[in-house]
């Protein structure tokens, strides 16, 4: 099964594996999960195929053509149990769940092309035959595998096993929203510039993260990347993705090295809700994930 198919007669809703709760939204992305308090990262697929003991049968094929960018073959190293990751032009998919991996790091597959074969993996709630899926995500990764696994290894000691591609480095954008804008040939970085901001914060820091020459698009004016900037206005999704930075040219002596410069009202309890900000007796502040978010980059934040 293709997650997604130009030619596929199923509506995306028909595709959709609620969780135990039955409620079609506990398979789609965002806050969908125990009573909107559980963030949701992707959407999970069905299966559609069930062969000997209702064991899934499913093929999971490549959204579009990419790069097996990672493997993870050992289920009991990640609450995605066995997944791959595919690098496109501006953004990663991921694959999650599988039964069995047909691909390999470095290899180029085509859209369409099988990955694997959909299962129940994860180590985390086993996932009973009945709802197994592949849980798909849209993808931008945040720090590069040296950023982010300093930040890893404060954080947990040094177990991170996946290098840049562990969950936690990634984060996704709603693929119900963009599936048909790709497939209509919409360039994902041109969603994400249209995607408005819950935030916008200033840093001030000579550093250029891997996220800006990766994403240079997202760079509000022509800026040599190769010289040393003075600081960041970045502006930040309510789901905390830096979707635009605006170089600084100037930095007044006394400003802090961090400060919110503004908030969009209509997006904060969503921003609230995933600590893209936090409020303290009526004060609204950069929340923690923004924090880390920074650190993941390399930034120097407390
Ligand atoms: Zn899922």
């Amino acid at each position: 099964m293709s997650p997604i198919s130009k030619n596929s007669a199923r509506k995306i809703d028909d595709c959709i594996q609620p969780t135990e709760s039955g409620k079609l939204e506990s398979g789609k992305f965002g806050f969908v999960r125990e009573k909107g308090t559980k963030f949701h990262e992707g959407i999970d697929i069905k299966s559609f195929l069930k062969g000997k003991n209702k064991i899934p049968t499913d093929t999971v094929h490549a959204f579009m053509d990419g790069e097996v960018v990672y493997v993870n073959a050992s289920e009991s190293a990640s609450s995605y149990g066995c997944y791959v990751v595919l690098k496109h032009e501006y953004f990663l998919t991921l694959y999650a769940h599988l039964a069995s991996i047909d691909v390999t790091v470095g290899k180029n597959v085509k859209a369409g092309e099988k990955l694997g074969i959909l299962g129940t993996t994860s180590n985390c709630a086993k996932i009973p035959n009945e709802r197994a899926h592949v849980h798909f995500e849209i993808d931008f990764q945040i720090g590069d595998g040296a950023s982010f696994g300093k930040w890893y290894g404060a954080n947990y000691g040094d177990k991170n096993a996946h290098g840049g591609y562990n969950g936690l480095n990634l984060i996704g954008i709603d693929p119900i929203l963009c599936i048909e804008k790709i497939i209509k040939g919409t360039k994902l970085i041109d969603l994400l510039i249209d995607e408005r901001e819950a935030m916008t914060i200033q840093i001030v820091s000579t550093f250029i993260p891997q996220f800006v020459h990766q994403y240079a698009p997202l760079v509000a004016r022509a800026v040599d990347l190769k010289k040393p900037v003075k600081g960041w206005k970045i502006e930040f999704t309510w789901f905390g993705l830096p979707k635009k930075w605006t170089p600084i040219d100037a930095v007044d002596a006394k400003a802090p090295k961090l400060k919110l410069i503004s908030y969009r009202k209509s997006l904060r309890p969503n921003a609230l809700l995933r600590d893209v900000l936090k409020e303290e007796k009526g004060v609204v502040a950069i929340g923690s994930r923004i924090i880390s978010v920074l650190k993941k980059m390399g930034f120097d934040v407390l």
